[in-house]
């Protein structure tokens, strides 16, 4: 799932190959084929053209680091839109992602036995889901938890939630046929009180499409049984349904979070982004398989990066903007043009290569050069020593020789490769990197050696 989405905007991306601010042009590009991938992974439209403009915003005139390609900066500023729309407020400021990340987590907060209220269509996934969460609580958060089913007309989903119960070893209320779904809440949340049970989940009936008496139902257990959390179980290959079922059940129920079920189908990823946009609602948990355990705590970053699949282009966008000074990335970039590329220099973006964890960091966090790093590695690996020590050469040189590598004579270089440890070998092949090197850039002009790994990266 949602590999549709990521192929479409990688391809977009890769279109952009330009340099310095992002043009209106670029974006504009761009936007239409965010605009059109989001729509056909099923994003309800309104969704989409407020996150397109959203990001339209944030782009135009974005300056773009040298490190890195418009595209791969274009990735980065969708990534934190869709972080936004999946997750709510994205700041820098750790307590709001604190607060991001606990509309996340279960509120428990209650006099036990705390209640959860389980809605959803039939076929949502709603009773597989009930049975993970409570496996999911009695594991993680140690309680002691019962199961009751309120689906009255179909005895096999009841039968089924019991089966449930047994496999994640959490209680279950016995049946009592003929009950209504009132009575057998009233029953649940006694018997739950005096069994000393932490949590009572209350699965609902499901109908196959949304009427009256269903809600009307619904509504009168969530009044007696005032649950903490009222979670709504949508199928997330739905798509567009999702969204108008989302919205149906929030405005008769309380809702407190989203269920997304079947994430692991190939659905077109759509429904959670038009979900969270449509209802303000958090999304609380993914369903990743027909399994007990294939439920995933949402994940708002997680979830933006599988949408994107761009590896982790973001990452070393952040990085780089981080680690890189700009200016000096630019005087070298100036100076290399011209030819006077000198071992200063080198030693810095030895340095910078360094801070990026490296040419085998660097091409971990490309998307693409995965492979090419296994090659690397059969063929004996990135030696990543090798930055620092071809540093240390440089270091142990006077200013002079590092402004004049090419009168540096035998003599010199004994004593360099004896001050920083090194074979004298092992000198001579830094000086001839650095010939070749300086030879490359006055061919290349810009980038420097931040503008190079970009290169190979696209
Ligand atoms: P309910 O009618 O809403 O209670 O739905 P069920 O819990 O009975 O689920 C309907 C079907 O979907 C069952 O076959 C489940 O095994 C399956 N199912 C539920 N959640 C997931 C999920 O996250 N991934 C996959 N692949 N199947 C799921």
């Amino acid at each position: 799932m949602f590999e549709a989405l990521g192929d479409r905007l990688g391809g977009v991306f890769d279109t952009l190959t330009g340099r310095g601010a992002l043009t209106e042009r670029d974006v504009d590009a761009a936007m239409r084929e965010i605009r059109k991938a989001l729509l056909e992974a099923d994003v309800a439209l309104p969704v989409v053209k407020q996150f397109v403009a959203k990001v339209r915003e944030e782009a135009v005139g974005e300056r773009v680091i040298k490190a890195v390609k418009p595209g791969q900066q274009v990735v980065k500023i969708v990534n934190d839109a869709l972080i936004q729309t999946l997750g709510g407020t994205l700041s820098e400021d750790d307590a709001d992602m604190a607060a991001v990340r606990a509309a996340s987590e279960l509120n428990l907060n209650a006099k036990p036995p705390v209640v959860i209220l389980m809605a959803g269509l039939q076929g949502s996934g709603k009773t597989t889901t009930t049975g993970k969460l409570a496996l999911y609580l009695r594991e993680r958060a140690k309680k002691k938890v019962m199961l009751a089913s309120l689906d009255t007309n179909r005895p096999a989903a009841m039968d089924q939630l019991g089966m449930l119960a047994d496999k994640s070893g959490t209680g279950f209320l016995p049946i009592v046929k003929g009950q209504s779904a009132v009575e057998i809440t009233q029953r649940a949340l006694k018997e739950a009180a005096k069994g000393g049970y932490d949590v009572l989940f209350l699965d609902t009936a499901g109908r196959t499409t949304i009427n009256e008496e269903l809600m009307a139902e619904v509504i009168e257990v969530a009044r007696i049984a005032q649950p903490t959390e009222t979670l709504l179980v949508a199928d997330a290959l739905t798509g567009q349904d999702a969204v108008e079922t989302a919205a149906r059940f929030n405005e008769a129920l309380p809702l407190t979070g989203l269920v997304l079920t079947r994430i692991d189908g190939d659905g077109r990823g759509g429904a959670a982004l038009s979900m969270k946009a449509v209802t303000g609602l958090p999304i609380k948990f993914l369903g990743t398989g027909e399994k007990l355990d294939g439920l995933e705590q949402f994940d708002a970053e997680r979830l933006a990066g599988r949408i994107l699949g761009q590896g982790d282009v973001v990452a070393l966008v952040e990085k780089a903007s981080a680690l890189i000074d700009e200016k000096d990335a630019a005087r070298a970039a100036e100076k290399m043009a011209k030819g006077e590329f000198d071992l200063d220099d080198l030693a810095n973006q030895l340095g910078q290569m360094s801070k990026l964890g490296g040419m085998g960091g660097i091409m971990k966090l490309l998307p693409g050069m995965g492979k090419m790093k296994k090659q690397m590695d059969a063929m004996g690996g990135v030696d990543d020593n090798l930055l620092s020590r071809q540093r240390a050469v440089i270091l142990s040189m006077t200013p002079w020789e590092r402004k004049n590598p090419k009168l540096i004579k035998a003599s010199r270089k004994k004593r360099i490769a004896a001050g920083s440890g090194v074979q004298v070998s092992e000198v001579n092949k830094l000086l001839k990197m650095h010939r070749q090197m300086s030879d490359m850039m006055k061919k290349m002009g810009k980038g420097g050696m931040a503008g190079m790994a970009a290169q190979m990266a696209g």
